[in-house]
């Protein structure tokens, strides 16, 4: 499926989502991330999908997105959109609902995610990138607190893992 019927798709189910009414975003495909500029992320290059702040777009790598499977894909945009949110749409929901948590926007991402009905998709995505323990963590968002506590600890794994 190509990235604009994916696009379509995502449209379609999120249309009666108040929060992202007002969310207006570009999206483009670039054929890889490697001629990004120098102040990206070191692992960038490998993403299938970013969300560029400077730029208020989302950019896909097409020479990796497009060997995914459906879910994975529609789970990436999501992510993704999620960031947008949350600096275009919402930037003080971290303080408001999180506050004396120190929770990385990561884990926000994929909570709203969960919460704006693409649970499945993003647990299929997470599965195959972050294992087990995290998508039984975000399995648990429902309720915030229990969430919290076991997304935190599977992320510190994944981050102490990857150093
Ligand atoms: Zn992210």
């Amino acid at each position: 499926m190509r990235l604009e019927e994916i696009c379509r798709f995502i449209e379609k189910a999120t249309n009666q989502l108040q929060d992202l009414s007002f969310l207006v975003l570009k999206i483009e495909l670039l054929d890889s991330f490697e001629n990004l500029n120098k102040a990206s992320p070191k692992g960038i290059i490998k993403s299938p999908a970013a969300y560029q702040c400077s730029e208020e777009r989302i950019i896909v790598n097409s020479r990796i997105f497009l060997n995914l499977e459906m879910p994975i894909k529609v789970a990436t945009i999501m992510h993704e959109v999620a960031h947008a949110y949350l600096h275009l749409i919402n930037p003080g929901l971290k303080e408001r609902e999180f506050k004396d948590k120190d929770i990385d926007e990561e884990l926000i991402a994929d909570y709203l995610v969960c919460g704006w009905g693409f649970e499945e998709q993003i647990i299929a995505e997470r599965t195959l990138s972050y294992g087990e323990l995290y998508s039984d963590a975000l399995r648990l968002w429902r309720d915030r607190e229990k969430f919290l506590e076991a997304i935190t600890i599977a992320y510190t794994k994944i981050l102490i893992g990857n150093n």
